[in-house]
């Protein structure tokens, strides 16, 4: 078996990058693009929203599906490979890596893992339908948030924690109310968020729904309202609204890796010195959201892809792998 100078686990914006970038430095990269680990597939995240309007160079905006074609074919371009297959296993404890799918064992001097992280969802019939069909359904308020559609409207955001009320609190620029639904009777966040929060409500731009969870969401083509029940008495009302943002957490797909590499304390790669993309074990690069539970948006994964290519590449070169 030859082994491989740098195969990429993952193939959206972290791991494309990653192959452009080393198939650039003629490192011949072989990806494995996924088939549907981690809900995902080919492509990445990206591939289940309408409009990318925040990817610089695109002044009318992008289907996602079309800007990871694009991703695709560049790397292609120079010199990628590609199988379309989820990676089951991989062994660091030897070198070279052993990276293994249902039909394929390859052997790699360096490895670099793009598997992202999956957002969470109430798993909702119609949630998933409109979330797909761009109704008005969403689980990043940065991503779709100003878009026109959501101006001056009523949203709705389910979550409490820190990153609920960042995302809430970002919507208030552009919605006319934002409606906060919590499970509990108070928040999760913080104490600092905690505080922006209650000012938005005086400001009467924010309003919690207490001890209530999204039981269905309604509409057809867009959007029209929620449905929500009460967890301590059980009543159901339904709530108007012409958006819905789901903020309870993200899941890294970093299943693979567990008791091999670090992890943080949320389960995403740790990434042991700051603006590197060094994973734990030398010859690991990691790159886009599976390392990332800040920014987790599609530039800041083809940025850090970038930087594991080159990291990779120099660390071969100081192998002696060229
Ligand atoms: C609905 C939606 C809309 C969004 N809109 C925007 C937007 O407008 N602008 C923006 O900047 N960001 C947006 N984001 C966020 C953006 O999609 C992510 O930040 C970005 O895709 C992360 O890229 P990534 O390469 O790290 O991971 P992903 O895109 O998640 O890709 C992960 C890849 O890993 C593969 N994979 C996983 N496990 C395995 C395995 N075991 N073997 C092989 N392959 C595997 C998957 O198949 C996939 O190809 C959106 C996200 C969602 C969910």
């Amino acid at each position: 078996m030859s082994v491989e100078k740098a195969v990429v686990i993952g193939s959206g914006p972290a791991g494309l990058t990653a192959a452009i970038y080393a198939a650039r430095a003629a490192l011949s990269p072989l990806v494995f693009e996924g088939f549907n680990a981690g809900g995902l597939i080919p492509g990445g995240q990206l591939m289940y929203t309408t409009e990318v309007e925040n990817y610089p160079g695109f002044p009318d905006g992008v289907t996602g599906p079309l800007l990871m074609k694009a991703f695709r074919d560049q790397a292609e371009r120079f010199g990628t490979r590609y199988i379309r297959e989820d990676v089951n296993e991989i062994d660091l404890g030897k070198r070279p890596f052993v990276v293994k799918s249902d039909e394929h064992t390859v052997e790699t001097h360096a490895l670099i893992i793009a598997t992202g992280a999956r957002a969470n969802w109430r798993g909702l019939e119609n949630e998933q339908r409109l979330a797909q069909s761009g109704g008005g359904v969403s689980a990043c308020a940065v991503c779709d948030g100003a878009m026109p559609i959501y101006r001056d409207q009523e949203l709705v955001v389910v979550g409490g924690g820190d990153s609920a009320i960042e995302e809430a609190s970002y919507l208030t620029k552009f919605a006319g109310k934002v409606h906060i639904v919590h499970r509990r009777d108070q928040l999760r966040a913080g104490k600092a968020m905690q505080e922006r929060f209650f000012k938005l409500v005086d400001e009467g731009k924010m309003q919690p729904q207490w001890n209530s969870v999204v039981d269905d969401v309604l509409g057809d083509q867009f959007i029209t309202g929620v449905q929500l029940k009460d967890v301590k008495t059980g009543d159901v009302r339904e709530l108007p609204c012409r958006g819905l943002f789901l903020a309870i957490g993200h899941t890294p797909n970093t299943e693979l890796v567990k008791g091999k590499l670090d992890l943080d304390d949320k389960g995403y790669i740790k990434l042991p010195n700051p603006g590197s993309s060094h994973a734990s074990i030398e010859g690991v690069f990691a790159a886009g959201d599976v390392a990332d539970h800040l920014y987790r948006q599609a530039i800041t994964a083809a940025g850090t892809g970038c930087m594991a290519a080159i990291d990779a590449e120099r660390w071969l070169a100081a192998q002696g792998i060229e």
